[in-house]
């Protein structure tokens, strides 16, 4: 199965053009073909398609495969260079990730703070985001290709995520702010206090009935009851499912009180 890259491309939300086509993720020198899958894996999550990278030595492709799941597309559509100079060559922005405080790096800035600027580079050119070495990151060289530093912000006993996590965070600072993603939205309109009102006389007497308050607690137990509905917006739904169970709880009511009955005037029967 494919995923959806390309599929993100140049999308207007308002007055905002976003092209995430034009963000390229580069790895340099990774060693482990699982984590090149799971970037694969995290760039299609987040709507990136565009993979390159600067191999060292062969990667474990059957691994790289099966950690990228349903984005072995981007896996296979990745390209290969041989330095970091060529992999970012056609780019107009080069931004460089390193869990490294430091030289050359006191410019960084976290992924969220440079999320809105990648965006509104990306309707004027490429972008790439640049990713090291598991064991040894980027060198200083590599850095000072990168005229921007990414700085992912983390625990100070362990500075250093694991590559396709950091990937992943960065991906996703992105995608948020380019704002594409359409929360689910509630479908059932808030219940009107008719309705409201409906529900609670349904359980006032379904409670008398059951005997869970008598008369003379009863207004305390309904303010208690009215309390616990009110913490959110009850919708049209929610009082709907609240009859429904009210109903249903009565109906048992009466029928348990009826093969009660059944069941003790058996007993009396067999005693005679
Ligand atoms: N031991 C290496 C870390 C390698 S982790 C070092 O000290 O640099 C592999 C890659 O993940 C890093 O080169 C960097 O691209 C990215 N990465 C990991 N942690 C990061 C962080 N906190 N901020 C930004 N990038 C990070």
């Amino acid at each position: 199965m494919g995923t959806a890259a390309g599929a993100s491309a140049i999308q207007c939300r308002g007055e905002k053009i976003v092209n995430l086509d034009n963000v390229r993720v580069v790895l340099v020198g990774p060693l482990y073909g699982g984590n090149v899958g799971s970037v694969c894996r995290a760039m299609a999550n987040m709507g990136l398609s565009d993979l390159a990278i600067v191999p060292e030595r062969s990667l474990n492709m059957d691994e790289a495969r099966m950690m990228a799941c349903h984005a072995t597309d981007i896996l296979e559509s990745r390209s290969t260079h041989t330095t970091l100079k060529e992999a970012v060559e056609d780019c107009g922005v080069v931004m460089g990730t390193s869990a490294r405080t430091g030289l050359y790096r006191q410019h960084a800035k976290t992924p969220r703070e440079w999320a809105p600027t990648v965006l509104a580079d990306t309707s004027r050119g490429r972008v790439a985001l640049v990713f090291g070495r598991e064991d040894k990151g980027l060198t200083n060289e590599e850095l000072s290709v990168c005229s921007r530093i990414i700085q992912i912000p983390t625990s100070d006993s362990y500075t250093s995520l694991n590559l396709s996590q950091a990937v992943m965070v960065c991906c996703y600072e992105i995608f948020v702010a380019a704002d594409l993603y359409e929360p689910p939205i509630e479908k059932s309109p808030l219940a009107p206090t008719a309705f409201r009102e409906r529900m609670f006389d349904i359980w006032r007497a379904l409670l008398l009935m059951i005997g869970f308050m008598g008369d003379d607690k009863c207004d305390h137990m309904m303010q208690g009851f009215r309390r616990v509905m009110g913490r959110g917006a009850v919708t049209e739904d929610d009082v709907r499912i609240m009859i429904g169970v009210a109903r249903q709880a009565e109906w048992a009511a009466e029928h348990l009180q009826e093969s009660l009955k059944a069941e003790g005037d058996k007993g009396e029967k067999a005693e005679q």
